[in-house]
């Protein structure tokens, strides 16, 4: 009965220990990190600059930076394409 002892019981005890052991390592070290990750700011919804307007033809909003204007009546309109310019314009 020792020899049992000595041979499964208590190596299977030290193993026990040692995977507490090492989740508590591991728990305190993801609670200690765990608010940094929350601190970091929300990326910005628009990567590119400029003002979000409505294409008025397809309904698709366009920033204002990069993308197809029309001045319709002293007024600037946008459109996410060229296609879209020509439908307004032929409208
Ligand atoms: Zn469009």
């Amino acid at each position: 009965m020792k020899f049992l002892f000595v041979e499964i019981i208590f190596p299977l005890l030290v193993l026990l220990f040692l995977r507490a052991l090492l989740k508590n390592i591991f728990a305190s070290f993801r609670s200690a990190s765990a608010p940094r990750g929350q601190a970091r700011p929300a990326a910005p919804p628009i990567s590119i600059g400029g003002e979000l307007k409505k294409d008025p033809v397809c309904g698709t909003y366009v920033s204002t930076v990069g993308s197809v204007s029309q001045k319709v009546n002293g007024q600037l309109v946008y459109f996410c394409s060229t296609a879209c310019r020509d439908k307004y314009r032929a409208a």
